[in-house]
C-alpha cells in the first residue's frame, strides 16, 4: 500500500519524530508516530508507512478516513454557511434532529460538540425532571465500569477511580452499582431516596467491552416506568450503527427516555446529540441549557450525510455481519491460549480480555502489526474498526491481532 503523497502539501518537519511538545499539557500519553494521511482503513505517517487502523479514531471515524462525500459536504457548507448561533433557526439542525428522531424513537434533540456534553445534557434533564416532580436531593443510578465523559459530572458519573482521582469534591447525586445486574439495582433503589434516572450504555466501551443483557435493559425499563424514572442511555461509542443496530437499546426492543450520541456522528467533525421522548423531550424551556457552537450548519449538515451513507450502503447489517466474522477468527485464533480469557463483543465494537496487563501492546501493535488498536483497563485489548471496512479488511486486522497477540503471551509474564 504506497502513499497517496500530495506533492503541494508541504510536511511539518518539527512533528517527525515526535517528541512530546513542551507546549502541550500532558494530558496524552501519545505514541510516537504522526499520522498525515489517510484513506478509508488505512493511515501513513511520515515515512509513508501504511497502517491498518482498527480503532477509528476511537469509533468516530466509522465512514473510514478522508471520505470524499464527507469532505464535499464540509467544502460546500464551508463555502455557503458555517455558523450562525442557536439564536436563529438552523435548518440542517432540524433535519439531522428529525433524522436522529426517526432512528431512535426520540422525539426532539438537543445538539452540542462531543459525548461529555451530551450526557451532562441527559443529566441536567435529570435534576430538571426531580425539580419538577418536587424531589430535593435527586438521584441517577449509574454504573460500574462506566464512562460517560471528563467533565465534572461526567466523570462524577463514571464508573473509574481513575478518571476521579485528584477531582474531589464530585458533583453529588449519583449511586453507583454492578453492571448488568438486576437483583443489585433493585438492592439499591430501595435503599436510596429520590431517585430520578438511570444512566448507562449498552455496551461499555472503556469499561473492557461489556455487553447488557436483552433481560436487563427490559427490566430496567420496566423499573423506570412504574417509578417514573428517566432511562437514560449513553449511546456515544455504541450508537449509530456500531453493534450491528442503530442504538445498542433496540437489540432489547426498548426504548429509552433519554438516548446521548456523539463520537461517529460528524465522521471526526466534533458534534454530540441528547435525545428524549415523552415528558423527558419538553423538559427544558428557554434559559435552561445551551452552547455556542452546538448544532451549528457544518456539523449538522454533515451528520445528514453521514447518516445517509450509513443509510445507503446499509451500513448497520454490514456492522453485524463483520462484527461476527471477527470474533469468529479471533477466537478461532487464539482458540489454544489459555492466558486469553474472554473474546467478546456486539458488532464491530470487540474485546479480548488477556489474564495480565497488556497496556504496551498499543506499541507493539504499531511498532511490530502497523496495527492501531486500543487497550481499556489494563487487560482489554480494543477493537473498533471503520463500518466500512470490508471483508479483507477485517480478516487482514484479524490476522494481526492474532499475531500480535500470540507474540506477545509468547514472552509476557503472567
Ligand atoms: C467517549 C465517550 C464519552 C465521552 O465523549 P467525549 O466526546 O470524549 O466527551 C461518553 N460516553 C461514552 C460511552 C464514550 O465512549
Amino acid at each position: 500500500m504506497s502513499l497517496p503523497v500530495d506533492p503541494d502539501v508541504e510536511y511539518c518537519d518539527s512533528l517527525r519524530g515526535a517528541e512530546p511538545s513542551p507546549h502541550l499539557m500532558q494530558a496524552y500519553a501519545r505514541e510516537p508516530v504522526v499520522f498525515e494521511q489517510g484513506k478509508g482503513a488505512y493511515l501513513w505517517d511520515a515515512e509513508g508507512e501504511a497502517y491498518l487502523d482498527a480503532i477509528a479514531g476511537v469509533a468516530v471515524t466509522k465512514l473510514g478516513h478522508a471520505h470524499p462525500e464527507i469532505a464535499e459536504a464540509i467544502a460546500d457548507q464551508a463555502k455557503r454557511l458555517i455558523h450562525t448561533s442557536n439564536l436563529y433557526s438552523i435548518e440542517w439542525q432540524e433535519r439531522l434532529g428529525q433524522r436522529l428522531c426517526a432512528l431512535s424513537g426520540m422525539q426532539r434533540a438537543f445538539f452540542c460538540n462531543s459525548g461529555a456534553e451530551a450526557n451532562e445534557t441527559a443529566l441536567k434533564l435529570a435534576r430538571l425532571h426531580g425539580y419538577r416532580r418536587g424531589v430535593v436531593s435527586p438521584k441517577v443510578l449509574v454504573m460500574e465500569n462506566s464512562f460517560h465523559g471528563r467533565t465534572l459530572a461526567t466523570l462524577a458519573a463514571t464508573g473509574n477511580p481513575a478518571v476521579q482521582r485528584g477531582f474531589a469534591p464530585l458533583v453529588p447525586g449519583f449511586v453507583r452499582v454492578p453492571y448488568d445486574d438486576i437483583e443489585a439495582l433493585q438492592q439499591a433503589a430501595q435503599e436510596t431516596r429520590g431517585i430520578v434516572a438511570i444512566l448507562l450504555e449498552s455496551v461499555q466501551g472503556e469499561g473492557g467491552v461489556r455487553v447488557a443483557s436483552t433481560e436487563y435493559l427490559r427490566d430496567l425499563r420496566r423499573l423506570c416506568q412504574e417509578n417514573d424514572w428517566l432511562l437514560m442511555m449513553d449511546e456515544v461509542q455504541a450508537g449509530l450503527g456500531r453493534t450491528g443496530a442503530w442504538f445498542g437499546y433496540q437489540h432489547a426492543d426498548v426504548l429509552p427516555d433519554v438516548v446521548t450520541v456523539a463520537k461517529g456522528l460528524g465522521n471526526g467533525v466534533p458534534i454530540g446529540a441528547c435525545l428524549a421522548q415523552g415528558q423527558a423531550a419538553e423538559l427544558f424551556v428557554p434559559g435552561n441549557h445551551g452552547s455556542t457552537f452546538g448544532g451549528n450548519p457544518l456539523a449538522c449538515r454533515v451528520g445528514c450525510a453521514v447518516l445517509d451513507i450509513i443509510e445507503r450502503e446499509r451500513l448497520v447489517p454490514h456492522a453485524a455481519a463483520m462484527g461476527r466474522r471477527l470474533l469468529g477468527s479471533l477466537r478461532e485464533g487464539l482458540a489454544d491460549q489459555p492466558a486469553v480469557v474472554a473474546i467478546r463483543g456486539h458488532g464491530l465494537m470487540v474485546g479480548i480480555v488477556l489474564d495480565r496487563s497488556c497496556t504496551e501492546l498499543v506499541t507493539q501493535a504499531l511498532t511490530d502489526q502497523r496495527l492501531l488498536i486500543s487497550v481499556t483497563r489494563d487487560k482489554t485489548i480494543r477493537l473498533l474498526p471503520a463500518l466500512i471496512c470490508t471483508q479483507a479488511e477485517i480478516d487482514d486486522i484479524a490476522g494481526r491481532v492474532v499475531r500480535l497477540v500470540r507474540g506477545f503471551l509468547r514472552v509476557a509474564p503472567a
